[in-house]
């Protein structure tokens, strides 16, 4: 732990330039992704010695340790802040209901051994020409189920919070629905519903209007949920060894998601800054949230990046 202080003891410095703001709350503010990444991209636009500079960099590391020496970017990240009152306990629900939950198929063939999810009859493979694919390793008859498997995590888009459940989807009747007493905006179709988002959205509830804005896409919000569903302990003891770590490819493992094909190698740099400061605008929110006083934000970044 003291060796991570050490190594981003200038990145924590940074931070620490900025004004704590993690307890002050705004209610009413422009959280868009456009309003804090326009004045960044503004500033490379204008000065085309530091956006040859940015483009040479080779690592996230690197491009992100780039951007948080730039006033710019401290100055566009420090404005953000909560927007709702922070909770503490699950909220009371007030309508319980009783659904029959359909029971996932199972997989044709069986399961694939090093993929628990996939059926027999696929094969994950990977070569230069095609990066990591699956191929059929038999033949595969119509109707037959080839995958099950749960999602790491799911996003509702924002136009849908009034008329479906913000964690199955289901479409429900406005006077039956269950509301989060706290953000007062993502309703749900009943207890059970409400309970199994919870240990995520108690986070998210008050940063909603960031992760939820519609220019900073969905790819965004779901890594931010990917990460605050995950324990702070797990993130804090493991976070150097991510690299090397297996995936299971069991149901919610981390690794399983962290590994994803990012194809970095061949984004060009207006991708990559615009990846990296959304990268630090989650970094920051998961800061302000719940890692409040330690900062993992580097490794954290690299993560969400990809
Ligand atoms: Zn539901
Ligand atoms: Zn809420």
């Amino acid at each position: 732990m003291e060796e991570q202080h050490q190594k981003f003891e200038e990145l924590d410095d940074a931070l620490a330039d900025w004004a704590d703001l993690g307890e002050i709350i705004q209610e009413s503010k422009d959280c868009s992704f456009q309003t804090i990444y326009s004045p960044i991209r503004a500033f490379f636009a204008a000065d085309s010695s530091q956006w040859e500079k940015f483009g040479q960099l080779k690592s996230h590391k690197e491009r992100i340790q780039f951007l948080t020496r730039m006033k710019v970017v401290q100055n566009s990240l420090v404005d953000i802040v909560p927007t709702s009152e922070k909770v503490h306990e699950e909220p009371k629900p007030t309508i319980e209901r009783k659904r029959q939950r359909k029971e996932p198929p199972q997989l044709s063939h069986g399961a694939n051994k090093m993929y628990p999810n996939l059926s027999k009859a696929l094969e994950v493979k990977r070569t230069s020409a095609e990066g990591r694919h699956m191929i059929a390793k038999q033949k595969i008859l119509p109707g037959e189920v080839l995958i099950v498997e749960q999602a790491q995590t799911t996003s509702l888009f924002r136009d849908f919070y009034p008329t479906h459940c913000a964690n199955c989807f289901r479409r429900v009747e406005e006077e039956e629905l269950v509301n989060c007493i706290s953000c007062k905006t993502v309703k749900f179709c009943s207890e059970t519903c409400l309970r199994n988002s919870w240990p995520v959205h108690k986070y998210e509830c008050r940063i909603l209007d960031y992760i939820d804005s519609k220019d900073i896409g969905h790819m965004a919000t779901l890594a931010f949920r990917i990460v605050a569903a995950q324990e702070f302990s797990f993130i804090v003891e493991n976070v150097e060894k991510f690299d090397e770590m297996e995936p299971s490819y069991e149901d919610g493992d981390y690794i399983s998601a962290y590994k994803q094909e990012s194809n970095m190698a061949l984004r060009p740099s207006g991708d990559h800054l615009k990846r990296c400061v959304t990268a630090l605008i989650l970094a920051r929110l998961v800061k302000v949230l719940y890692f409040h006083g330690f900062s993992i934000l580097l490794e954290l970044c690299n993560g969400i990046v990809h």
